[in-house]
């Protein structure tokens, strides 16, 4: 039998049955490696994107736990967004067809409360929804979680980004100590970690790694005769594939400077990240790019280590890195799950020995490949679709996620649809909105409220 066949697995005979029905014919690499440890309900760390098949993984192992015939909520999955909540509501909803009268509820902010509380009183076995919806209801005693067997954290690091590590601790609070804790994350900065620590016993890491994997990234060198032509070729390739984030490796901070000026001055959307920024400066400068109203990062190595975004459309490296270790870490934050990265490395012929050594590493030749076409300068690179406004009240203020949407979506507002990532620190937030409504977003941010309190809000640019 194969070890990624799901018949390898102890799972209920009907969950098997329903699996096969889906079409699933193996488990995907997170499965293989996340469901055995769940099954044996220990406590997991998964690092798990959307598409890797997370949620089929936690969703059987708290399916294959479940008692149909108690009605008290065994499961609760938090998620950082309604519609991620929806998606895995659905998919466990999928999953569970052949166990009879399984029922899932849905518990996100911006629905109104009092369905949701009649739907808890009917009796539910598992809960998906938003830390603050969740917490709310926790408050309200309208959700009791004392029968809990199975937490579940999806998006792990999502979730801390936008500021729910208070909402995230008081639903904790409300669990029995005894019980399984999942937590999936597609990237582990500190944080990550120390929540970890603290709310799980003993868990199982299931990690993996495609940071060498040819088929997830496509490699691709290009020769340049001088400093000049290696700047070209940079606003070249930008503008041949127009990616919405990308980062250009530098090797200085003099560098990065220099590039990230040059492609300022040539129209592109652009942000420099290196070690002589102050604290606030390198936060906006990482809050503006994760939040897409900038697409081009220039960065060292070192100053991109706090980068949490691994998705990357293209990785550029200016030049070729030290060494082929830092050039496998660069290039693996591109690729998006289930499409390919691509990463583009530039050198001249100062640096052929090091590309020399990474196609020992690789084992093939690297050629260079031609340049794109010189028109491709004429062409103008674009404005990114959001831009974002800093209001000057954050965490210490108590303002959350949810104060700010609602500040911007009442009466006479934009729609959540134009409201992009909210980050919000101690005393600042910053909310990602639809270019075409900065205008009223300022004015319904300014002249309105947020937790009763009037706060300063301005475009970055
Ligand atoms: P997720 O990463 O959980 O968002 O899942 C991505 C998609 O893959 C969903 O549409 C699932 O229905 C599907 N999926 C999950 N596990 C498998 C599997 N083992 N084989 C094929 N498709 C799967």
């Amino acid at each position: 039998m194969s070890q990624t066949a799901f018949s390898s697995l102890d799972l209920h005979a009907d969950l098997l049955k329903n699996v096969a029905s889906l079409g699933y014919e193996t488990m995907t690499p997170i499965q293989a490696q996340s469901l055995p440890p769940i099954l044996a309900d220990k406590d997991v760390i998964a690092q798990g994107k959307t598409g890797s098949g997370k949620t089929a993984a936690f969703a059987l192992g708290l399916l294959q736990k479940l008692e149909a015939k108690d009605f008290r909520v065994q499961s609760l999955v938090l998620c950082p967004t309604r519609e991620l909540a929806d998606q895995v509501a659905k998919e466990i909803r999928k999953l569970a067809r052949t166990i009879q009268n399984i029922k899932v509820l849905t518990l996100c902010g911006g629905m109104p409360f009092g369905p949701q509380t009649g739907s808890l009183e009917s009796g539910v076995h598992i809960v998906v929804g938003t830390p603050g919806r969740i917490e709310e209801h926790l408050r309200k005693t309208t959700l009791k979680l004392d029968s809990l067997t199975t937490l579940v954290l999806d998006e792990a690091d999502r979730m801390l980004e936008m500021g729910f590590q208070p909402a995230l601790d008081t639903i904790i609070e409300h669990t029995p100590k005894q019980r399984q804790t999942l937590l999936f994350s597609a990237t582990f900065p500190a944080q990550i970690k120390s929540i970890a620590e603290r709310i799980m016993n003993d868990p199982v890491m299931a990690k993996v790694t495609s940071t060498h994997d040819e088929n997830i990234i496509e490699q691709h060198f290009y020769k340049v005769d001088d400093d000049e032509q290696r700047l070209i070729t940079l606003r070249l390739l930008l503008l041949k594939h127009r990616p919405e984030s990308t980062v250009v490796f530098c090797n200085t901070k003099r560098e990065v400077q220099e590039i990230a000026d040059q492609l300022s001055a040539d129209g592109f959307s652009v942000l420099a990240l290196h070690g002589d920024l102050e604290q606030k400066d390198r936060d906006m400068t990482l809050v503006r790019f994760a939040n897409k109203s900038a697409s081009v990062l220039v960065a060292t190595d070192v100053a991109a280590r706090g980068l949490d975004i691994d998705a990357l459309d293209l990785v550029i490296n200016y030049h070729i890195a030290r060494d082929t270790e830092v050039h496998v870490h660069r290039i693996g934050r591109t690729g998006r799950a289930g499409s390919k990265g691509i990463a583009c490395s530039l050198y001249s012929d100062k640096e052929h020995y090091k590309v020399a050594l990474l196609g020992d590493y690789l084992d093939k030749i690297i050629e260079s490949e031609k340049l794109p076409p010189l028109s491709l300068l004429n062409e103008s690179p674009g404005k990114p679709k959001v831009a974002t406004i800093q209001i000057d009240g954050g965490k210490k203020q108590k303002v959350r996620p949810g104060d700010i949407l609602g500040a911007l979506t009442g009466k006479n507002g934009i729609t959540g649809k134009q409201v992009g990532k909210i980050h919000i620190f101690d005393n600042r937030a910053y909310v990602a909105i639809s270019q075409d409504v900065i205008k009223p977003a300022l004015k319904k941010l300014t002249a309105g409220k947020i937790k009763g309190r009037s706060f300063r809000a301005r475009l970055i640019s």
